[in-house]
């Protein structure tokens, strides 16, 4: 799969986590919420879906996808809304959210109310793996996005879902076992873990939790024909983790320059003003 397109956006995304970019004020502007176990994102695009701003934080206010810790989740929201209002010069008033496959009403609806309380209306709610087929657009395939605590799977025929699934590991796992692995904090770990220096060191040691997400992910595309894999989320940014999921699964595996800012990206897309 090419990916020119899909990079080129995701530069975008990036580059405006520094530099505000131009928009026209009358329009109403479209606005992602990504609520996840290891950061909140809020991605801002123009009315032609141009990433124009986005901030974000390293917040530990969820677990397994789930809002555990509300009030904490709230005043980021509010946080990071205020810091993007304060930097376009116009207030926020419409939102998107995403949750992981098969979150029920209530747990969807806890955050729909943390998006609200920071004065968004949230105009849709999707499932993480569909939000990111906005950006990668495939039609057939499964899309597998490895969050923090998190491993959302979408299986795609004809462009349709035919098949979700959500499975409690993702990056948090590979932080604690590297913190286990070299009696150090979970923060110091996280800071190796994310160090492209430190990747190829301390990938034998997360390698087996790697190989586990990925037998995770074939046990349940086993009675679908998959011919591809697609790898989205902050933990797939890690350095060959397609490879091993491609050996384990025996399927074409495949993942953009950087998966981590897809999610957000696509949640922000699906943002109906
Ligand atoms: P979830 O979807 O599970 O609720 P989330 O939305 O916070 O969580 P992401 O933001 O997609 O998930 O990814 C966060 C995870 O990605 C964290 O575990 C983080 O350590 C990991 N991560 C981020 N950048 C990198 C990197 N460069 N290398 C390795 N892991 C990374």
């Amino acid at each position: 799969m090419n990916f020119d397109r899909v990079d080129n956006l995701i530069r975008q995304v990036e580059s405006s986590i520094q530099v505000t970019g131009e928009f026209n004020k009358r329009k109403e502007l479209l606005v992602g919420v990504d609520l996840g176990t290891a950061y909140i994102v809020l991605v801002v695009l123009d009315e032609e879906q141009k990433p124009i701003a986005c901030e974000m934080q390293f917040a530990q206010v969820l677990k397994d996808g789930l809002v555990v810790d509300y009030i904490g989740a709230s005043r980021i929201v509010r946080e990071l809304k205020a810091k993007l209002e304060e930097r376009l010069g116009v207030e926020l008033t419409k939102a998107a959210i995403a949750v992981p496959p098969g979150t029920s009403e209530g747990d969807s609806k806890t955050h729909c109310y943390v998006v609200e309380g920071s004065g968004m209306d949230v105009v849709a709610i999707l499932d993480e793996p569909s939000a990111a087929n906005a950006v990668l657009q495939i039609k057939n395939g499964v899309i597998v996005d490895i969050g923090g605590g998190t491993t959302g799977l979408s299986i795609l025929k004809d462009a349709e879902v035919i098949y979700t699934a959500d499975e409690a590991t993702g990056g948090t796992h590979l932080s604690l076992v590297v913190a286990g692995n070299y009696g150090i904090s979970f923060e110091e770990a996280e800071v190796i873990k994310k160090d492209s220096k430190r990747q190829r060191e301390i990938f034998t040691i997360v390698r087996p939790v790697i190989q586990k997400m990925a037998s995770i992910v074939s046990h349940h595309i086993i009675h679908h024909k998959v011919s591809d894999i697609y790898l989205v989320g902050g933990t797939c940014c890690l350095e060959g983790i397609e490879e091993v999921f491609q050996k384990e699964t025996g399927i074409r595996t495949h993942k953009p320059t950087n998966p981590f800012l897809v999610t957000p990206l696509g949640i922000a897309m699906n943002c109906k003003v």
